[in-house]
């Protein structure tokens, strides 16, 4: 087999800045042991996260000047609407500035006291919305997406017997709506199959309850089903999408994922009842039905992304160059999430440095090392992250200590990402001298974003 190539030419770039092991040093020290508090001009190689951090194409920028800037109407929503329509066969199409704006508008509407929302793992915004309406987020993952060492094709499918028994037991009257995020971005970047939405969907059919997607990353999952489930491997991307959407009655989007642009998000559906309130809010919180929080040439890159993102030689390339880091990670003998997700690979803190303790942050100091040896940025997914505390003050650990390497779209090229494996596999083989960290400071929420850490000795 030949090398898979980047299935494009490099047009524009943008220079990064070198700085030295020293250097990194203070500039860590100074921002108190936190990446997040790192300027992203001091980071060589920032895999913080691949959520608006992608590579627009000629064609987007051109369409940024071609966008309609009307305030009613504009040309641009119409080839938005247009596009999102026939990808996913809802009605009604409605614009946000990004993802969290249209689960705001929908679970205001569906929410509230009482109601229950489950999915196979809500993403954290998805959760806070969901919470802050007044209804409960539930998850229900499926056995093997829970270990991280078990290499199956589908870890990110929807535990459906789990789900049905919670249904009969909660009553389907105070389940508005059943969500299916493609891929599992918490559950690691996993796909979801076809059968287990088609199945899903059935299931959620005898209870009369509404299936949505949070379609995130819809074409890695459709790449991914290509490759692993039968029958599927002669048909196109856009069918499987297609497919994927016709057993949904809605969706939400950020399009800061598979839509390849920097900002932007939508909420698609069927129901004319829902779509009528969710525009009165709209317009309240985010703009004009025609807009909705973004500017017409927004709505033009949005839909050139959405085509773009469907291409089987884009697709191949994504899938593979994340495949290939995770698989370089592996035959090194650092510990990672099998297999490698479609939009990330994430190292298993916990392998990496047994002699750490959960308390002591084994992902975060993971985190650090990786920043100081090499400039590289991740994020720490584990107690930093997750953790919560118990009435005595001692911390409560979620499962998994993680570390996200996550991949931007058409960003880095194969040698930058043979650099970040050179950096991994040097970490890992001096990981003995790794030390565990100590939190300083935090805020009340959310507290991985601004949290300051001393080093233990
Ligand atoms: C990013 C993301 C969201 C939220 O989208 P934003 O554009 O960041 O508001 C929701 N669900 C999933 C699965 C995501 O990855």
């Amino acid at each position: 087999m030949k090398t898979i190539i980047e299935p494009f030419k490099i047009k524009s770039v943008e220079p990064i800045r070198f700085t030295s092991e020293e250097e990194r040093r203070s500039i860590l020290a100074e921002a108190h042991f936190n990446p997040f508090l790192v300027k992203a001009d001091d980071v060589l190689i920032d895999l913080l996260t691949d959520s608006g951090t992608s590579a627009m194409s000629a064609k987007q920028w051109a369409g940024i000047m071609e966008g309609d800037e009307s305030y009613a109407g504009a040309k641009s929503f119409f080839r938005f609407e247009r596009t999102v329509k026939e990808l996913t066969g809802m009605s009604f199409v409605i614009p946000t500035h990004q993802g969290r704006a249209a689960e705001k508008i929908l679970f205001s509407i569906i929410g509230g006291k009482g109601k229950f929302i489950p999915n196979n793992t809500h993403f954290d915004t998805t959760r806070a919305n969901v919470e802050f309406s007044g209804a409960e987020a539930v998850d229900f993952m499926t056995e093997e997406g829970r270990h991280p060492e078990v290499e199956a094709d589908f870890k990110g499918n929807m535990d459906i017997a789990a789900l049905e028994s919670f249904i009969r037991d909660k009553g389907a009257a105070n389940i508005p709506a059943c969500f299916i995020t493609v891929t599992n971005n918490s559950g690691g970047g996993q796909p979801v199959s076809m059968a287990n939405i088609r199945d899903t969907k059935a299931m959620l059919s005898r209870y009369g309850i509404p299936l949505f997607l949070d379609a995130c990353r819809f074409a890695e999952n459709a790449y991914f089903i290509k490759l692993r489930e039968p029958g599927y491997a002669d048909r196109s991307p856009k069918e499987i999408a297609q497919e994927m959407f016709s057993y949904a009655d809605g969706v939400t989007m950020s399009a800061k994922k598979d839509a390849i642009v920097n900002m932007g998000g939508f909420l698609a559906l069927n129901d004319e009842s829902i779509a009528a309130q969710a525009r009165t809010l709209l317009i309240i919180t985010e703009g004009f039905p025609t807009y909705g929080g973004l500017a017409g040439r927004d709505l033009e890159a949005i839909a050139q992304g959405l085509e773009e993102v469907l291409d089987e030689h884009y697709l191949k390339y994504r899938i593979r160059s994340v495949a290939y880091l995770g698989d370089k990670l592996t035959a090194a003998g650092v510990p990672i999430l099998r297999p490698p997700g479609g939009h990330a690979v994430y190292i298993d803190a916990k392998r990496f440095l047994p002699h750490v303790p959960p308390n002591e942050y084994p992902g975060q100091s993971v985190v650090c090392d990786l920043y100081v040896r090499g400039g590289i940025r991740s994020v720490e997914i584990g107690s930093v992250m997750f953790g919560k505390y118990a009435t005595d003050g001692s911390l409560i650990s979620p499962p998994l200590e993680l570390v996200r390497l996550a991949i931007p779209r058409r960003v880095y090229t194969q040698s930058h990402i043979d650099y970040v494996v050179e950096v991994v596999i040097d970490s890992f083989k001096h990981r003995e001298r790794l030390r565990g960290y100590a939190i300083t400071f935090e805020a009340p929420a959310l507290r991985h974003f601004t949290a300051h850490f001393r080093r233990l000795s």
